[in-house]
């Protein structure tokens, strides 16, 4: 595994090559904070030894949101003495539903990649036991991190922290890069606002840390919230016409495949339907 690259002044991100998630480690003086823990025990272990070749100091964590991918490390990945943060809702999600999840996550991955999806059904997941309504700020050695919930998007979960002393923010899965957004558990309605308030964060300047992919700039982000409000109208305007989703879909950006589910999301929620 390669390990972690410094974007800014003591912030370090390492892009794992399975599902091309990043962590992010936030080095203070005397303390650390890691933002999200991959997949896997196996994966969880990778990770804590590319921290320790950064950093000897006692780690904080944060999950950005409640996907796998972000937070079933968290057991490997820190001692049990340390905190992990998470918004309240992915707290109670992986409190009482990770067994559930890990039960649908074998079949849907065993084809697509068995090492994996045998690596999810042996975790046991740890739940984040300190939680964020709307907003924490964490002392990280001297450092100021703010932790805020912007708004449903990604997930009915996401935080995006706010390293402000180098102008990084950390989206989590509200940004990607190298693959569409992902609409599985998204608010295609409600995304293109949470990603406003973010851009309302940045500056020019600014570093964005994507849950996926290459480290972006602000301009990357200004794109993707266009994309996402293009979106939002199309289904907006699909459902006043009593549009199909596919009819909604071929117009949408990010291509069919996810915009069908952003589409279907969009028509549940106009509907009244829970999502
Ligand atoms: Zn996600």
């Amino acid at each position: 595994m390669t390990g972690f690259t410094e974007v800014a002044r003591d912030v370090y991100v390492l892009r794992y090559p399975v599902l091309d998630v990043n962590a992010t480690l936030v080095v203070g003086d005397g303390a650390a904070l890691l933002v999200d823990t991959l997949s896997t025990d196996a994966q969880a272990r990778e990770l804590r030894d590319a921290v320790r070749a950064v950093t000897p100091y006692p780690l904080t964590v944060v999950n950005t949101h409640h996907h796998f991918d972000h937070c079933f490390g968290n057991a490997v990945v820190v001692d049990a003495d340390r905190p992990i943060w998470a918004h309240e809702e992915a707290a109670r999600i992986l409190c009482e539903e990770a067994a559930a999840l890990q039960r649908e996550l074998y079949p849907k991955w065993a084809p697509i990649d068995p090492e994996l999806a045998a690596g999810l059904a042996a975790v046991r997941v740890r739940p984040p036991d300190h939680t964020v309504h709307l907003e924490a700020t964490l002392d990280i050695g001297g450092r100021p991190v703010v932790l805020r919930h912007l708004g449903r998007g990604h997930s009915v979960a996401d935080l995006v922290v706010h390293v402000a002393d180098v102008d990084v923010l950390i989206a989590g899965d509200l940004v990607e890069e190298g693959a569409p957004p992902n609409f599985d558990d998204g608010y295609p309605l409600e995304w293109p606002a949470t990603v406003f308030a973010l851009l309302e964060l940045a500056s020019p300047a600014t570093v964005v840390v994507p849950g996926h992919g290459a480290v972006v700039d602000s301009g990357f982000v200004r794109a993707q919230h266009a994309d996402l409000t293009t979106l939002e109208w199309l289904i907006r305007d699909g459902h006043t016409d009593a549009a199909t989703v596919d009819e909604v879909a071929t117009l949408a950006p990010f291509g069919p495949d996810a915009a069908r589910v952003a589409v279907r999301r969009g028509y549940a929620e106009l509907a009244g339907r829970a999502t």
